[in-house]
Formats: structure tokens, C-alpha cells, sequence
């Protein structure tokens, strides 16, 4: 052959591979994009997406090419690997090459202050009580299209105050107005020689008018905002804003109203039938000295939130006197600690913020799959030891397995600080045009234009996650952190990961913090993967999903207090959020004052933030809610909503939104009450 017809021979094998390389990576393409029109295999990864809505399919479908796209173009391929291999799980990868980021606290005190601009128009300044909460509710819609994760309100009730007073003094105003009238009409009477009504005087008490009307406000415009929260639908349609309010410290008649009427208005469900809502999370922040003893200013309320707890499951508890958080100022409630529904919380600022929660939120978050890594660490010591054996090698094996899987975790831990900072210079690469209303009204604190958006983007989170700590302590000795044994391995995992998060902090001045993921979709799918690639593993992998972060495992058979011990011993290592739950049943309802007790019992013990899970079991035929177990006891109907808590957050029926690992996560959930003895009839 010539080397002229080689060379064209060459050329068109080159190009056939090409064209094969071009068609597979199309067939994917168009295969992911079949798939998630049609809705084949619905993994149901988010509790809250509609995947089957016209919005929900558009939003899938693009998903599925825009994380093929990210892992090849937007990132080293080393970290797409590690993401690949089950190692270090990068989080919401369908919005990596768009840079958007995940959440954030609004700093509502300022915006309704203020007023704000959108794309259409400007909004004035709150002037009472009912625009507030309804600005409230546009505010979480509009910003959460600016990002992919949750918003928040740190300190609702504080916020609400000058509202209040505003729609007290329109009613005050009109009661003074109307005891004019009066005077008017009497001076009338005396001219014309008329008898003068004298109940007329009587109904003029223009205090309780006023305050009676502002009472009757408040209430309407929480109960409109509950309504709003569960009905305008975001993001193309297919998902409600992820909302949480934090709330419950203050102490002035005006945010006590507040409170008495987001709690109210929770125990009294929404909709004709009552329904638990599944939005706002409800989150009451705890506070010694404010409400949570007999004596104390809004102990009253506390009570009335744990009644709200016992029949919808929320509020949840936050720990304002939680040592983490030190440093607040007392004096300013947006410094208070509050939380994310499903528990993302911001940590103190290196960038000059300090605990300021306004105006702050999560960047971006990865997970390390513990039970990968420990697999690894046994792999390299089997296949070190193998050698020895053979003889083909001289290297002595003296180290541990546990040593080998801690110096492994270490190397992990600072590939996922890489990965981590490379998505945030990408994030912080965007124009500030792809999130107008953010940038523009200063929603995310500490934007200098000058300086581009990592000026405010710097006073965010960063956060290694972690994933299976039970399943992973269990491969590497046989046994999990509910054994003393198990504690200590774990508590030396925890202080790796929490130091060299800190020495990150000082080191890039950026706020890295030890992250207990909610791993609501992981769960399963990191399972599954597990499972395909080292079997099943008594112990560790029999079932269909991961225990979540740092948790007992959901089937292990204790008391409430008993859980509360073990897991209090491991949130101090984290700073960007965890959450501890309990198991009650449904006797809770006709005993809050154990479950006033266990609160009380978990703030105590410093856990940053509490929940309570009550079976909520709902009728949709006369709207019954209690422990159902299969047809209605006043109606006898089949068709009984199942609501669970998924990872902060609650959701419809479980037995159809949640992912399989998380249905089977649910059954398997002992419920802690068992082991109380008399709890039932206390
Ligand atoms: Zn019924």
C-alpha cells in the first residue's frame, strides 16, 4: 500500500471511530432523553418533583444531559471519577455547569423594609401585617428560582414586628375614626332634641377594636401564606419552593401574636379537609430564659408548639444556646442559630459576617460514601497482605486496617476540599445577569459590584458530607457507634473530618464545615451501586439504602433518650448542619408533657436540631388523621394518606413519593416510644 492510500485508510478509520463514538455518546444522549419523557423507571429522587408533570419531564430530561455534560466538560476528570466510583458524591450535578447555588436565608427584615425589584416591576415596602406575609411568600418563590436548594426565614416572628404594629395603627386609626362618627351623630341628637343611644358609648373602646382587628389580621395573613406555600408551584411547575421558618423567641406582644398564629394555624391544617402542610418546615428555636420553663415569657407558645408537633409533626426544634453557635449576639436575633428544614445550617463566617444567618446559605455541598472508602481500605490490606504471603513482596504489613482506612478518609477529605473548590470558583465565574433579582436587591449579603459576586458567594458554605458512618464502622470492626467501641472509632472520624475542615477555613479562607448530609436520593442510589459492585454484606448491605450520616441505624431497638445520648455524641463535629429525630407513636398526641420532657432532654444534651416523627396518616375521604392502618375508623375508606419525614422536611404520601431505598428505610423505622414504659398512659 502506498503511504499515500494509508494515510487515507488511516483518515477513514479515524473517522469511523469517530462517527461510532459520536452515535454512542448521541444514543445515551437520546436514550437519557427518552427515558425521562416517557417517565421510564421513575427513581422518584426528590420527594417533592412531580416527575411525571409536564415541567417535571422538561426539568428530568435536561437534568440528564446537563450531569452527562458537567462530569465531561466542567470539571478535572479525576473528580467526575470520584463521583463515578461511588467515592466523594457530587450534589445536584444537573446545575454544576449552569453555576447556580444551592441555598439561602433571606434577609427578610431588610427586604420588607426596603421593598425589592423584579424583572417586571417594584415592589414597595411592607404597610402592614397582610402584605408582609404576603411578600413573605413571593420572596421564597422568586429567590429559589435563583438557586437550587431551600430558603429560609431565620427569625419570622422578630421580622413581623413593625407589620403588626403598622395594621394596628390603621385599626386604631378607624376606631378613632368611628368614635368620631359617634361624636358626630351625638351632637346631632342633642341639636335635634333626640334621645341619645347610650350603647353607642359603649362599643367605643378603640384599644381592643384595634387590637382585636390586628389579632383577626395576622391570623388571615399567616393562614394566606400557609395556602401560598403550598400551592405556587416553582421552578417550571413540577416542585413547591422548599420554605422553612425559624421562629419562637421573641418575646413582645406583637411576636407573640405572630407565633400564637403560625402554631395555630399548623394545628388547624389546611385545605377543607385539614390536611397537615407539608410546607412551610416549621422550625421553633429554643432558648433558655424565653420559653423553655414554666415562668419563662413564651413558655406558653412553647407548649403550644410541642401540641403542634404531637398532630402534624411540625415545628421542629432548633437549639439557639447549642455551643456551636457561639459567639451570637443576643441582642440580635438574626445571629440566632436557626436552620434549613432539612437541616443545612450556616456556620460562623471567616469573611467577617461571624454568625450573621441573614443573607447567607450553602454553596455547594459533597458527600464522602463512608462504606466505599472502608471497602478500599480492606481491598489495599488484603491484597498487601496476599503479596506477603506469596513471598513476591517485601513490604511488611504493620499497619491496621483502621489505620489504613483513616489515612484513605484523609486523602478523601482533601480531594473532596478540591472538588469543592473548584465548583465554587466555577459558581463564583457566573454573570451576575443569570440571577438578577439576587444580585440586584442583595438577597445574598455582601455583594460589591466592583468586585464580582465572590464578594458575597465568600460568605457562604462550603461542606464535605458524609454518608453511612454505621454501615462503614461496621466493615471496618464488626460493629456500630451504638457500642462503646464503635463510639470511639466513630468520634475519631468525626474529629478528622472536623479538623481539617477547620485548618481548610484559616487556610483558604473559605467556610468549609463537616456536613451530616440529608442524602435524601443518595441513600438509595449509592446502595445500589454499592451492592453492584461488592455484593450483599451482612450488616452492611442488606437493605436498600445507607443509614444516613452519622445516625443509629433506623432498626435498632432503644429508647428515645437512648438515641438522643448516642448521636448528641457526634453534632458538636458538625457545623453545617445535622439533625437528630425520634420515633414516637401516636399516644404522643394526649402526652406533651413527655414530650415536652424530651425536648427538653435533647436541647440539653446540645443537639442543634431536633424532630419529632409521628405517624400522620390521613384519610382523603373525611380528612381522619391519626395512625391509620388500612381503612378509616370513621369512615372506613381505603384511600389513607401516609405522610413521613424524608430528611427535615416532610412529604405527600410516602409509598409513592419516596425512592425505594427510602420506603424500605420507613418500614424498617423502630419506633423509640416502644421502650417507654407507661408513655401511652402517662
Ligand atoms: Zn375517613
Amino acid at each position: 500500500m502506498s503511504t499515500r492510500r494509508k494515510d487515507v485508510a488511516k483518515a477513514y478509520i479515524t473517522y469511523r471511530q469517530e462517527r461510532t463514538k459520536i452515535r454512542e455518546s448521541s444514543g445515551t444522549y437520546v436514550k437519557n432523553i427518552e427515558n425521562k419523557l416517557n417517565v421510564e423507571n421513575n427513581e422518584m429522587q426528590n420527594a417533592n418533583v412531580d416527575e411525571e408533570s409536564f415541567g417535571g419531564r422538561m426539568g428530568e430530561a435536561s437534568d440528564a444531559n446537563l450531569k452527562a455534560y458537567a462530569l465531561n466538560y466542567c470539571m478535572p476528570k479525576w473528580m467526575a471519577e470520584k463521583h463515578l466510583n461511588n467515592e466523594i458524591y457530587i450534589h445536584d450535578l444537573s446545575h454544576y455547569a449552569l453555576g447556580d447555588h444551592n441555598c439561602l436565608t433571606i434577609p427578610f427584615d431588610k427586604l420588607l423594609a426596603n421593598g425589592f425589584n423584579t424583572r417586571q416591576t417594584d415592589v414597595r415596602p411592607a404597610n402592614s401585617v397582610s402584605t408582609a406575609f404576603q411578600l413573605v411568600a413571593v420572596l421564597f418563590q422568586l429567590q429559589s428560582l435563583n438557586q437550587f436548594g431551600g430558603v429560609s426565614a431565620s427569625h419570622l416572628d422578630w421580622t413581623m414586628v413593625p407589620y403588626v404594629r403598622k395594621s394596628f395603627y390603621k385599626h386604631y386609626c378607624d376606631g378613632v375614626k368611628y368614635i368620631c362618627d359617634v361624636a358626630d351623630s351625638v351632637y346631632d341628637h342633642i341639636n335635634n332634641n333626640l334621645p341619645i343611644d347610650s350603647e353607642e358609648y359603649t362599643r367605643c373602646d378603640t384599644y381592643n377594636y384595634a387590637m382585636d382587628m390586628t389579632t383577626r389580621e395576622v391570623y388571615q395573613a399567616v393562614e394566606a401564606m400557609y395556602h401560598n406555600l403550598n400551592t405556587l408551584q416553582s421552578r417550571s411547575g413540577n416542585q413547591l419552593p422548599f420554605t422553612s421558618i425559624n421562629y419562637g423567641t421573641c418575646t413582645l406582644p406583637e411576636g407573640r401574636m405572630i407565633i400564637k398564629a403560625l402554631l395555630e394555624v399548623s394545628i388547624e391544617g389546611i385545605g377543607s379537609l385539614h390536611r397537615t402542610s407539608i410546607f412551610p418546615c416549621g422550625i421553633f428555636q429554643c432558648m433558655k430564659g424565653v420559653n423553655r420553663e414554666l415562668g419563662d415569657p413564651n413558655y406558653d407558645l412553647f407548649k403550644l408548639a410541642l401540641e403542634s408537633t404531637a398532630k402534624r409533626l411540625y415545628p421542629n426544634y432548633a437549639n439557639v444556646d447549642w455551643s456551636g453557635n457561639a459567639g451570637y449576639d443576643k441582642n440580635d436575633p438574626r445571629t440566632y442559630f436557626s436552620t434549613m428544614g432539612c437541616r443545612t445550617a450556616n456556620g460562623y463566617d471567616i469573611n467577617g459576617f461571624g454568625q450573621l444567618k441573614d443573607g447567607r446559605g450553602n454553596i455547594c455541598p459533597v458527600t464522602i460514601i463512608l462504606p466505599t472508602i472502608a471497602m478500599e481500605a480492606k481491598d489495599m490490606a488484603n491484597h498487601v497482605a496476599a503479596k506477603n504471603k506469596n513471598g513476591t513482596t517485601l513490604i511488611e504489613w504493620n499497619i491496621s486496617l483502621v489505620d489504613n482506612f483513616i489515612n484513605l478518609l484523609d486523602e478523601k477529605i482533601h480531594q473532596a476540599k478540591d472538588m469543592l473548590i473548584e465548583r465554587f470558583e466555577y459558581i463564583c465565574s457566573q454573570s451576575p445577569a443569570s440571577a438578577k433579582f439576587m444580585w440586584e436587591n442583595g438577597t445574598m449579603e455582601g455583594y460589591i459590584p466592583e468586585e464580582g459576586i465572590r464578594s458575597a458567594l465568600k460568605h457562604g458554605t462550603i461542606v464535605i458530607g458524609q454518608l453511612g458512618l454505621a454501615e462503614c464502622l461496621q466493615i471496618l470492626i464488626g460493629t456500630d457507634h451504638t457500642t462503646k467501641e464503635g463510639m470511639e472509632l466513630a468520634k475519631r472520624i468525626e474529629q478528622l473530618f472536623k479538623d481539617r475542615c477547620a485548618e481548610f477555613k484559616q487556610e483558604y479562607k473559605l467556610n468549609f464545615g463537616v456536613y451530616y448530609t440529608p442524602a435524601e436520593n443518595l441513600c438509595y442510589t449509592a446502595m445500589t451501586k454499592f451492592k453492584e459492585k461488592y455484593g450483599e454484606i451482612p450488616n452492611v448491605s442488606e437493605n436498600k439504602f445507607f443509614t444516613n450520616s452519622m445516625h443509629v441505624p433506623v432498626w435498632k431497638e432503644m429508647s428515645p433518650f437512648e438515641k438522643i445520648d448516642i448521636e448528641s455524641q457526634l453534632t458538636g463535629y458538625s457545623s453545617a448542619g445535622c439533625i437528630t429525630y425520634v420515633e414516637l407513636d401516636s399516644g404522643v398526641k394526649n402526652n406533651i408533657d413527655s414530650l415536652e420532657v424530651l425536648v427538653n432532654y435533647a436541647m440539653d444534651k446540645d443537639i442543634p436540631y431536633f424532630a419529632i416523627n409521628v405517624p400522620n396518616d390521613m384519610c382523603m375521604d373525611c380528612g381522619y388523621t391519626d395512625e391509620i392502618n388500612d381503612t378509616c375508623p370513621q369512615c372506613g375508606s381505603t384511600n389513607i394518606q401516609r405522610l413521613r419525614r424524608v430528611t427535615g422536611y416532610l412529604t405527600g404520601n410516602y409509598t409513592t413519593a419516596f425512592n425505594l431505598g427510602k420506603q424500605e428505610e420507613v418500614e424498617k423505622r423502630f419506633q423509640h416510644s416502644k421502650m417507654l414504659r407507661g408513655w401511652k398512659n402517662d
